[in-house]
């Protein structure tokens, strides 16, 4: 599922550049994250980055946008078709 980002974020603008699908943006004072580009960094190094670098532990899954693995592999390979090749070990 992809993630979001809760009330309790500070604004502190870590997570936006860390996400490597540039899923994060500021509107109006409240960073959020697209799910369209989120894929919880499925085929990146680690876990979900921004969850990773948030100091107030505002970045959680959304329990609005349940994804299977399948469904976000496909969203990462989309997103990444260009630029690399998507791996994801079992
Ligand atoms: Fe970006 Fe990864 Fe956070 Fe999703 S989980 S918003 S892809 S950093």
């Amino acid at each position: 599922m992809a993630y979001m980002i809760t009330s309790d974020c500070i604004c502190c603008q870590a997570c936006e550049w860390e996400c490597p699908n540039q899923a994060i943006s500021e509107r109006i004072s409240q960073y959020v994250i697209d799910p369209a580009r989120c894929t919880e960094c499925l085929g990146e190094s680690g876990s979900p980055h921004c969850a990773d670098i948030c100091p107030v532990n505002a970045c959680q899954p959304d329990p609005e946008n349940h994804e299977s693995l399948e469904q976000l592999l496909a969203k990462a390979r989309s997103l990444h078709s260009r630029k690399r090749t998507v791996h994801v070990s079992a």
